[in-house]
């Protein structure tokens, strides 16, 4: 059967596959400890739950606007003007079906058959199949470890050929949580002003940073650069409403109006209440958001301090989000009872069989010498997983 050649290439995304490997292991009362999740482990907080709540016994159960709530959108709006100082109108505000929905439908919006999307590596398992499907050919940048995983101005000066029209920054990062502080910001934006091509700017990790780290959006940095950067935001991540699926995209009306015709013949709206949800989310008191940050924090130390006791295991301290990026190159080469380590996902199937500990190899985020592991799972089995994987390692030849 003859199925579509824009899908030849395309990957299923191997973090939701691992996700459902370790549900189904555990379903079977196998002990296993998941490093795999890219979603927190805690609740939705309750005065959220609430508000669709309410919303559903009010009748908000039929179609709304295909770009979203008004309300919602000024919500997101007023956001951005009183964090970032940026001014955008609700109409230059796309709700979409979480934030890889808005992403989807900006990619095609702006993407053209043979354009260049430049990519750092390593980059969340996404952007790369997104752009293909835009037609779009991916530039990878391989950003350095020295630099903690960010691209350095004059590697992306070297990226910026011709027929490049993208460039994805992703700050804090999906998988290093390596994120870009102003100065660093600055400097890229100075590379970008003198380069007519979009930005897309996912902060979807904006309010999930460490040690006081001050986020910051590069329009709100460059103001020049507002005319062609689009910003990618979600519930998800922050609210604990993974599961909800509300995301936007921000950016001047000619993109935005062009994703939201693409998104109105796809899916229309996102679901009513999960909207009305997400206004109580962000307009409502933030004490759990910073007490989740708290306790990130602390699982973040944890991990870091326990993966680097491990010999060949060599892990930066991030920023943000909520994973670890260690580098396990050096075991390449070593033995196990049956066979040899020689990539990151042989280090992962060995992880699961020997020590069963879920983590996701790199190879996908374009790093096939890391490995990533998600501390949204408790302090107790970070502490229980850490030993475990010490054991498995120092069985290992
Ligand atoms: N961007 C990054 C970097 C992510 O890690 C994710 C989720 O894992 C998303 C976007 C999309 O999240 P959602 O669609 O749940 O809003």
């Amino acid at each position: 059967m003859k199925l579509s050649k824009r899908t030849d290439g395309i990957k299923p995304s191997i973090t939701l596959a691992l996700a459902a490997k370790a549900a189904a292991m555990r379903a079977q009362g196998v002990s296993v400890i998941n490093f795999a999740a890219g979603e927190p482990d805690f609740d939705t907080p309750q005065r959220i739950k609430e508000a669709a709540v309410k919303a559903l016994n009010q009748g908000m159960t039929k179609y709304t606007e295909v770009r979203g709530i008004q309300q919602l959108r000024e919500v997101i709006a007023d956001k951005y003007q009183r964090e970032e100082g940026l001014k955008y109108t609700r109409d230059e505000v796309l709700i979409s079906c979480g934030g890889k929905h808005s992403l989807y439908n900006v990619f095609q919006a702006i993407f053209d058959e043979g354009d260049e999307v430049v990519i750092p590596a390593p980059y969340w398992v996404s952007y790369r199949d997104m752009a293909l499907l835009a037609g779009g050919i991916p530039r990878v940048v391989e950003t350095k470890r020295e630099n903690g995983y960010r691209i350095t101005p004059e590697q992306l000066q070297a990226a910026l050929g011709p027929k490049v029209r993208g460039f994805v920054l992703n700050s804090p990062n999906n998988p290093t949580g390596a994120a870009y502080s102003p100065d660093e910001l600055k400097s890229l934006a100075e590379v970008l002003e003198s380069h007519e091509c979009f930005i897309i700017s996912d902060d979807v990790y904006d309010k999930l940073v460490y040690d006081d780290f001050e986020f910051k959006n590069i329009v709100s940095i460059n103001s020049k650069l507002r005319e062609r950067t689009v910003i990618i935001n979600s519930l998800s991540k922050t609210y604990s409403m993974t599961g909800w699926r509300v995301g936007y995209a921000l950016g001047p009306t000619p993109i935005i109006s062009t994703a939201t015709k693409i998104q109105s013949q796809s899916t229309s709206n996102p679901t009513s209440f999960a909207q009305a949800a997400a206004v109580e989310a962000l307009q409502g008191p933030q004490d759990e958001v910073a007490e989740m940050v708290r306790e990130f924090q602390r699982r973040r130390n944890r991990i870091v301090e326990g993966l680097n006791t491990m010999d060949g295991v060599e892990c930066l301290m991030p920023e943000g989000a909520f994973y670890v990026f260690p580098r396990i190159g050096a075991l390449f080469g070593k033995k196990t009872k049956s066979g040899k380590i020689e990539s990151a996902s042989n280090l992962t199937d060995y992880l699961l069989e020997e020590a069963q500990v879920v983590a996701v190899p790199g190879e996908d985020f374009g790093a096939p010498d890391h490995v990533r592991f998600s501390y949204a799972t408790s302090f107790e089995d970070i502490e229980k997983g850490c030993d475990r994987m010490a054991a498995a390692l120092k069985k290992l030849d």
